[in-house]
């Protein structure tokens, strides 16, 4: 390396026998690593993000021709869907997690891993900065740079307060692990402060106002946990509250679980009116104080919540550091990096980004569509008969699930509903689809079919699919004609991503859980949630987890969730 004698030893990594240097770098002052230059010259490859994606990519990628080199400021991996449990205790905050350099110490590789932030990504000198989030021990010595040939960026999202004063000081947040502990921590705060002497009753039902923002899966998960905890352990220990205790979930939309299939969100709906959760849908925050919540119905008319524990499950914004990012390649104006349809940053040439910081930019979409049509539309009559019609919206749901996934146009979904319809047998041979009308259907939501659904099923398919690439890119540059499918021409090697959905779960609490399987199979109540467990328990990333998770609803059956504040 260039400059050799000015380089002054930082550290020995052990286990990998690299040894890393500090460069005081004159331009920017931050300490450089780098591994020495070995004889067998590696590709770096650098990881951003310890989630589902990042995770999923590591485990995945078996190719020792790689150096790797891991950054997150979180040295776990955390199973999000478990992560509403964690918010009333059904299962514990260590259950949930596996230490990333286990996973890395299974694989035979160079893998290291650096317990650090990326604050900046310097696409043009393929280089990334970082800072550890241990500054005080460091004597200054906190950031660094680190060199890369490839760079997937898998760093997720953080949650969005759509800049609605108030949110941030007073709402808790259900993203990490950290959250979900902190929530349980202030549930419990709330009812031993409301048992204190000397408080009026209506000071005693604001404390035990808990008010959900956001109808989605989560806010829906957790209002149905929190329910289970108030009515199945707090009751128990402190019987006088049960009559003061409110669940509040607060909606924008028409509906909750507005993307699943309208049977689950009525039976979700009625559910929680029965059991005397309130659902308030139309109801858009405007404001936050410590508390009161404000809220806009859609007459216009403005009214506040008193509230004890507020939280926010909205949706997801852009982290800062992507957001940065998007600038330096040009993409403006949108939530999260673009990438093609193999994962790789639009603008750049080696940097992939997936899970929730990625989209995938299908700008074919419509095109596509179309020629399936026109394909279909063998007399060229601008109509299809149901039959045909069945073929190729089954033929596009296959090739993009995202418009199974997010039909919230009526036209749209009435179409598609019919045809399912007529699959079952229901005798709708007659009708005919008028392709225009159902182009300009779909087109209106093209949008929201180029965006697949920010969730882990996604970011650990799209994990898997770089990994394989990477995995073979050697192969590939070696044999162009090889079995691998090359593209004739261009600069994709593989095949583009396709992402398999496999389903999707809502808990309601109570032992139910809705399903939703693909082929349009809804399955809603204590069955479910036996499948519930048995997914849950099969998908968790070790055999230590997944014990300590089934010991946790063993012991949730048993005894009940612990209500200790610690
Ligand atoms: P994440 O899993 O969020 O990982 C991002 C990683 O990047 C983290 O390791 C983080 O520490 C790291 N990072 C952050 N900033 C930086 C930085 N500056 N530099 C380096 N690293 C950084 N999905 C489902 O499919 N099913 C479910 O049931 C489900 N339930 C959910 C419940 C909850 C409460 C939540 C919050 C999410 C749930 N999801 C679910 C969504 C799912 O968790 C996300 O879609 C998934 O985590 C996205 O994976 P990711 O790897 O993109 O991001």
């Amino acid at each position: 390396y260039p400059n050799l004698s000015k380089l002054v030893v930082l550290f020995t990594v052990s286990g990998g026998g690299l040894v890393a240097y500090s460069d005081a770098n004159p331009i920017s002052g931050y300490q450089s690593i780098f591994p020495v230059e070995t004889e067998n010259k590696k590709k770096r490859v650098v990881v951003l993000g310890t989630g589902w994606a990042g995770t999923s990519f590591l485990k995945n990628l078996k190719n020792p021709e790689y150096d790797v080199q891991v950054v997150s400021p979180r040295n776990y991996f955390a199973f999000t869907p478990l992560l509403p449990s964690v918010t009333c205790g059904t299962v514990e905050a260590r259950s949930i997690v596996e230490p990333i350099r286990n996973i890395i110490r299974k694989k035979n590789m160079d893998i290291r891993y650096w317990e650090a932030e990326c604050f900046k990504i310097d696409a043009q000198n393929k280089r990334i900065y970082c800072r550890s989030n241990k500054p005080s021990n460091l004597n200054g010595k906190q950031e660094f740079v680190v060199e890369y040939d490839y760079l997937v960026v898998a760093m997720g999202a953080r949650s969005n307060t759509f800049n609605i004063p108030g949110v941030e000081e007073n709402c808790k947040f259900l993203k990490e692990v950290e959250d979900a502990q902190e929530i349980r921590r202030s549930v419990i705060d709330c009812f031993e402060k409301a048992s204190l002497p000397n408080l009026s009753e209506e000071e005693r039902k604001r404390i035990l106002h808990f008010v959900i923002v956001g109808g989605g899966p989560t806010g829906v998960e957790f209002a149905a946990e929190l329910h289970d905890f108030v009515n199945e352990d707090m009751v128990k220990l402190n019987p006088g509250v049960k009559e003061l205790v409110k669940i509040t979930l607060l909606e924008a939309t028409d509906h909750i679980l507005g993307m699943f299939d309208k049977r689950i969100t009525e039976f979700a709906e009625k559910k929680f009116k029965r059991e005397g959760i309130d659902v308030r849908t139309g109801a858009m925050v405007v404001k936050v104080s410590d508390k009161e919540i404000s809220t806009k119905e859609r007459s216009g008319e403005v009214s506040s919540i008193p509230y004890g524990m507020a939280v926010w499950s909205t949706g997801i914004g852009t982290r800062p550091v992507i957001r940065d990012f998007m600038q330096q390649v040009g993409q403006i104006n949108r939530r999260a990096l673009a990438t093609d349809e193999w994962l790789r940053v639009d603008g750049t040439d080696n940097i992939y980004a997936l899970g929730d910081c990625a989209t995938i930019n299908q700008r074919k979409v419509m095109e596509d569509i179309s020629a399936i049509f026109n394909k279909a539309d063998k007399d060229n009559s601008g109509t299809l008969s149901a039959k045909e019609a069945r073929e190729v919206i089954m033929d596009i749901c296959e090739r993009y699930p995202q418009v199974d996934l997010y039909l919230k146009n009526k036209q749209l979904r009435d179409i598609v509903d019919l045809l399912k319809e007529s699959k079952k047998g229901v005798e709708k041979e007659s009708i005919e689809l008028n392709i225009e009308e159902f182009k300009s259907a779909l087109s209106q939501v093209d949008s929201q079919m180029k965006n697949l659904p920010a969730t882990a099923q996604v970011a650990a398919q799209q994990g898997a699919y770089l990994a394989d690439c990477f995995n073979r890119m050697e192969d590939c540059e070696k044999d162009p004609e090889g079995p691998l499918r090359f593209r004739g021409s261009g600069r994709h090697r593989f095949r583009p991503f396709r992402y398999k959905h496999f389903g999707q779960f809502a808990p309601l609490g109570g032992e139910q859980t809705a399903a939703q399987l693909p082929g349009d199979w809804v399955s809603i109540g204590h069955s479910s949630q036996w499948l519930w467990y048995s997914v849950y328990a099969s998908k968790q990333v070790s055999w230590r987890t997944r014990m300590l998770v089934i010991s946790d609803w063993t012991r949730r059956f048993i005894f009940g969730r612990d209500s200790s504040r610690i």
